[in-house]
């Protein structure tokens, strides 16, 4: 188990810890919507640019043998990482907005058909539900939603219900960024598998925190950020089973995706170039990797362990010192999320009195407006952990909350 003495150690590693914010150290409980950066990640972009940078992939000169080397090792530490087999099925995109939008239009151009059906949840983000309907407009489908209870539960029953043969995709979160509720993705895949409906899995709040094993999950496809996960930002990463990236069309067309282009015909480049049309950021791509060996080096499951205890010790605090406080997303399972409103202020007044306090948390729909509407809530006050975060921090930020309730009443 991560001590407090080790967290202050692995927190050197993060400069921008040590910040004054209005003459405060800053409080960073914003890690849902980005991490902060180890001196690892950014070392590794400086050293990219001063000593190996080159375009890759048709270069035949040193640096570009060197820099495509590093890309495509990169790519191999994502695969390692997700636990991942082949590295064919790896896709490097901006991040995991993108990679929705590739499967939504490739995968939707590939096998739906007017009438068909994809189901989403009711706690997605924006970036899980907007492609699915302009693919629905496009194309003339229906889309289905999986409730969920109070406490943020999805309504498996529901699920079972509404899949049918007309079900072409289910695109789920794994873990959701305003309840951290995880879900038992491995259950709806199961079911959905036996009825031979694909899943996208949408990992952007799960990499971070929860140990992953992809195969062993037997998800369709799968896809993260970076920046959520101590790396660069502009980069993220789509899984996808090669059995359906080979039967999927191209998502842009440009360099790098191409085998031969002619004016009569082109044919396409092999997996996964296939998909990475243009130069990709293969600076980000290392760099990338740089961040998830850092995090390796520490253990996902001892961040896990921690993170949980970040959270339990921050719900309990609040809790016991918030008076008319409602915490949203109490499943039984839950990630290092924090959301909630008092009584009836404001969530933006509380964010801003905890901003002059030094403390960012992020306030608002968090890009699920579905999610708020289901509650009945204009918004929510945030707070994120990751494992750099410490108890005493904790205590500043609920003491905080106080001070700002106090003043707001
Ligand atoms: N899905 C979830 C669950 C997220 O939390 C986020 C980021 N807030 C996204 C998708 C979108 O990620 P990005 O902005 O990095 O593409």
């Amino acid at each position: 188990m991560l001590t407090q003495d080790d967290i202050q150690l692995l927190r050197k590693d993060f400069p921008i810890l040590d910040e004054q914010i209005y003459g405060r150290r800053l409080v960073y409980l914003d890690n849902a919507a980005t991490t902060q950066k180890p001196v690892c990640v950014v070392d590794t972009i400086k050293h990219q640019y001063f000593h190996t940078n080159a375009n890759v992939h048709r270069g035949v000169h040193f640096l570009s043998h060197k820099a495509t080397e590093l890309h495509e090792a990169a790519r191999k530490t994502v695969a390692d990482f997700i636990g991942v087999p082949d590295e064919k099925g790896i896709i490097f995109t901006r991040g995991t907005t993108e990679a929705i939008n590739l499967v939504a239009s490739s995968f939707g151009e590939a096998f739906c058909n007017r009438g068909d059906q994809i189901i989403v949840s009711a706690m997605e983000h924006h970036s899980n539900i907007v492609p699915w309907q302009l693919l629905a407009e496009r194309k003339d489908l229906k889309i289905k939603v999986i409730p969920i209870s109070e406490k943020g539960e999805l309504d498996l029953d529901f699920f079972r219900t509404v899949l049918n043969e007309k079900t072409k995709i289910v695109a789920v979160s794994h873990v959701s960024n305003v309840l951290g509720t995880v879900n038992n993705v491995r259950e709806i895949i199961r079911m959905a598998h036996e009825k031979g409906v694909a899943v996208l899995v949408d990992g952007a709040q799960a990499v971070p925190h929860i140990p992953l094993n992809i195969s062993e999950l037997d998800a369709d496809f799968y896809v993260f950020s970076a920046h959520k996960i101590y790396g660069p930002t502009g980069i993220g990463v789509l899984f996808g089973k090669t059995e359906l990236l080979e039967k999927m069309p191209p998502y842009q067309g440009g360099g790098e995706m191409i085998a031969k282009v002619t004016f009569e015909r082109t044919t396409y480049n092999e997996l996964p170039f296939k998909f990475e049309a243009g130069t990709p950021d293969y600076i980000g791509s290392t760099a990338f990797a740089t961040a998830l060996k850092y995090v390796q080096n520490i253990g996902i499951k001892q961040i896990a362990a921690y993170e949980n205890e970040l959270l339990q010790y921050a719900s309990t605090a609040m809790l016991r010192n918030i008076d008319k406080l409602k915490i949203y997303g109490t499943a039984s399972e839950k990630s290092a999320v924090l959301s909630f409103n008092i009584g009836t202020i404001h969530p933006y007044d509380i964010g801003v009195l905890l901003d002059h306090q030094g403390i960012a948390v992020r306030t608002g729909h968090h890009c699920a407006q579905p999610l708020m509407d289901f509650y009945e809530i204009q918004g929510t006050v945030r707070a994120s952990f990751a494992f750099y975060n410490t108890l005493n921090e904790i205590d500043i930020f609920v003491e905080a909350v106080k001070k700002a309730v106090k003043m707001l009443s």
